[in-house]
């Protein structure tokens, strides 16, 4: 059998998830389906838990949940002792209704709305992330109409001018960024005196984020380094945190490298503790936000053949019955996948085929010139790695319902998302007229939130 970048489990041949047979999942619970190994989540988080208590050093860590954000991942996530790192209104109900306390919710993103702030300085959330100048005022200003609870706690995103090995897309560490306050031009260091001395707001330490889908320390140890100057020019400051983000790759195909943990937090750590004790400041609590490392690895997605077509000399095509709208990922990226036929995953490879989605692009290309057996009409194709960043970024093209999502462990299969129905979609459209209809119903979003936070802590179905 060919190798793959994720352990399979085949039985009587058939590929199995977590104890259970892909050919019942499909017929169970429809495909395209993304199916999460919850095992396979829960051992990626202890071992960023294991390797950073193996090096004794001050740790905390948030599960960034752009990655995939559900209920059900908010409570593992929970379980498995970590925060959430949160971007949106929709995140941090996510995150605050999987049970995960707001304590331990750290609120990103470069654009942060009003009633977002408000909302969570209201609800405690544990540290913001202040990406910019605007934002600096406008919590400044929101701490100063709170009048007198407790400050605000923040760090500072700052862009160290670090350009990491990854595709430009899903860079975030260099000087061109729409992402933070830029080192070198000195609106970092402004940022930092501002922000100690603005009352209301207490400044805890310094947040830098390179890129996604690293697979080397060499980003996060330079942006160490590149905080010698800023942090010598405010002695005054010592922060007491340094979150240097997420962003550690995972193999999505057999040659892509696989780098162990250790390889990509040790150099950090100790870069740290080198720049700190030559300052002459207390090793700060370090902090990460691991995403895809997380969830990646852990997520397949089934999906049905269609029909399959040979253009002699040219190509060979393979239909699935779903696609860019699931995964955007190889459209966006040019990201690589690999995939097995999940109720025949021992026959041999015969032929390249490229993998086609359902929707009306070119570009919707899952897979180019992979190998496979002849599929044929009604196989089960399973994409391997899907776990990071395609239900998260999927959508509705073509007025394609979203795929279910389901956890496996130990033989069973739990529903945690359920598909998107026709009904769904169609829920958000309002009839045509301009009679009765010029006032449509919008909710306030603070309210609406309120109300969603109200069943917080309920058992989930
Ligand atoms: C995207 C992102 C992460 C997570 O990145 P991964 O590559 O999925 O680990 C963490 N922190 C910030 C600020 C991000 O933007």
């Amino acid at each position: 059998m060919r190798k793959f970048p994720v352990e399979l489990e085949v039985r009587g041949g058939v590929l199995f998830f977590g104890g259970v047979s892909a050919v019942e999942l499909a017929e169970r619970f429809g495909t395209p389906l993304l199916v999460y190994e919850e095992d396979k989540i829960r051992r990626a988080m202890r071992e960023f838990r294991e390797t950073l208590s193996g090096l004794g050093v001050r740790y905390r860590l948030f599960y960034a949940c752009k990655a995939y954000c559900s209920l059900a991942m908010a409570h593992v996530v929970r379980e498995e002792g970590f925060g959430a790192d949160v971007v949106s209104m929709g995140e941090m109900i996510t995150a605050l209704r999987g049970g995960i306390p707001p304590e331990d919710l750290l609120f990103h993103g470069n654009f942060k709305l009003d009633e977002e702030l408000r909302f969570a300085v209201e609800q405690g959330i544990g540290t913001i992330v202040v990406d910019n100048a605007y934002e600096l005022e406008r919590l400044a200003s929101l701490a100063a109409t709170q009048g007198g609870s407790r400050p605000i706690p923040i760090l500072l995103r700052i862009t160290p001018g670090v350009v990491a090995h990854t595709h430009r897309y899903i860079l975030t560490g260099q000087e061109d960024s729409k992402f933070g306050f830029d080192l070198e031009s000195g609106q970092a260091l402004a940022a930092v005196r501002l922000a100690m001395r603005t009352e209301g707001l207490r400044l805890r330490g310094i947040h830098m984020h390179v890129g996604s889908q690293l697979v080397s320390s060499e980003g996060p140890v330079q942006a160490v380094r590149r905080l010698e100057a800023l942090l010598t020019s405010v002695p005054e400051f010592v922060p007491e945190v340094l979150d240097l983000g997420g962003g550690f790759g995972v193999p999505y195909v057999v040659d892509d490298p696989h780098v162990p943990l250790r390889d990509l937090l040790v150099p950090v750590v100790e870069a740290v503790r080198e720049l700190f004790s030559r300052l002459g400041h207390p090793e700060p609590e370090l902090w990460w936000e691991p995403g895809r490392r997380v969830v990646a690895s852990a997520g397949t997605t089934l999906y049905r053949v269609g029909g399959v077509k040979e253009i002699p000399g040219v190509r060979r095509y393979v239909a699935v019955d779903g696609g860019m709208n699931d995964n955007i990922r190889p459209a966006l990226y040019q990201a690589q996948y690999e995939a097995l036929l999940a109720n025949r995953p021992l026959d041999p490879p015969e032929a390249l085929y490229t993998v086609a989605g359902r929707l009306c692009e070119s570009g919707d290309i899952l897979i180019v010139d992979h190998p496979l057996p002849h599929p044929q009409p009604g196989d089960l194709l399973a994409v391997f790695v899907t776990g990071a960043y395609a239900y998260a970024m999927s959508s509705n093209y073509n007025r394609l319902p979203r795929p279910a999502v389901v956890f496996v462990r130990d033989g069973k299969a739990r529903l945690v998302q359920r598909r998107e129905t026709i009904e769904d979609l169609l829920a958000l459209d309002l009839p045509y007229g301009f009679g009765d209809c010029e006032t449509a119903p919008s909710e306030v979003p603070n309210a609406a939130a309120r109300k969603a936070l109200e069943t917080r802590g309920a058992p989930e179905a």
